[in-house]
């Protein structure tokens, strides 16, 4: 695996991959990396000539008072994800690289609009915002076939596709499944910041959104009392949890739903300790 740290040289060796016909896979990732990104990693593996995966904890998504400086790093455990995974090129850029005028002095910004009026964009003004500018510069420097993209994160999985398609990057965007614990607790790299007491709560979470897709395949259709059912089943298995929010969204433009109709995201974002887990189920009606 080579690791690259500019952007030139990053350049130079795709568009030599690229003259001779290879294709590219891009696996964006924060670092600390576990089993969901390598699910990334093999897809990427599997459907390209070149899988490039970049580690970037990007500034400009994290609000004030949340973890930027206290993010899990770990570059040397990583990097060996990263080779395990058959990973071609790591790119590790410097914030400077990413922006040239400091993030807080960048002028040109993607709005991702209505797609992050809800769920997670209630509680975290700017965070898609970030995520959107930083994912475009990744597909100006990468230019990749494939952009490879978890479940995990509906939210801006949707955004991600969605800005793909409104400003025509020409990449397939591939959302993978979320990878899951044994006991069904998503993985994160935030689960490190469970205590072990907090850490046998948590599957609280998946129960709760498996009781409510069961219930909507025995007929319900009322949101509220979806809501009122993973709120009960998350009161009952992990009383310690302080929920920020139980949504039902439509699937397509995650705005809320009163009724269950069509393809259905239903997500929650819940504080276990300083932990703040994140999951969703698609339901359809
Ligand atoms: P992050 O490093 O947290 O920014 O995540 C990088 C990518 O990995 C994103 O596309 C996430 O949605 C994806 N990802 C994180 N956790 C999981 C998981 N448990 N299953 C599948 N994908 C995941």
């Amino acid at each position: 695996m080579e690791v690259v740290e500019g952007i030139e040289p990053l350049r130079r060796r795709l568009d030599a991959e690229r003259r001779v016909g290879r294709t590219v896979g891009l696996v964006p990732t924060m670092g600390s990396l576990h089993a969901g990104h390598r699910s990334l990693l093999d897809a990427a593996r599997r459907e390209n000539d070149v899988v490039v995966a970049t580690l970037f904890v990007n500034p400009t998504q994290f609000g004030p008072g949340e973890d930027f400086a206290g993010y899990p790093r770990d570059l040397a455990g990583d990097r060996a994800v990263l080779e395990a995974a058959g990973t071609d090129v790591l790119f590790l850029p410097s914030v400077a690289a990413m922006y040239p005028d400091g993030p807080e002095r960048q002028s040109i910004w993607i709005e991702p609009g209505s797609l992050a009026a809800h769920l997670c964009g209630t509680s975290r003004p700017g965070h898609f915002r970030g995520v959107t500018t930083v994912v475009a510069k990744l597909l100006n420097m990468v230019e990749p076939d494939h952009l490879y993209l978890g479940q995990k994160d509906a939210q801006q999985a949707a955004i991600l596709a969605r800005m793909v398609r409104d400003l025509g990057f020409p990449v397939t965007v591939r959302i993978l499944p979320t990878v899951r614990e044994q006991d069904g607790l998503a993985i994160s790299s935030r689960n490190a910041y469970l205590s072990p007491g907090e850490r046998a709560q948590a599957p609280a979470l998946r129960h709760a959104l498996l009781r409510a897709r069961e219930m909507v395949a025995g007929g319900e259709r009322d949101v509220r009392c979806l809501i009122a059912a993973v709120e009960g089943t998350i009161a009952e298995e992990a009383p310690e949890a302080r929920i920020e929010y139980i949504s039902v969204v439509d699937g397509a433009t995650l705005q809320p739903l009163d009724r269950v109709e069509g393809d259905v995201l239903i997500a929650l974002a819940v504080y276990l300790g300083t932990a703040r887990l994140i999951d969703n189920i698609e339901v359809s009606a």
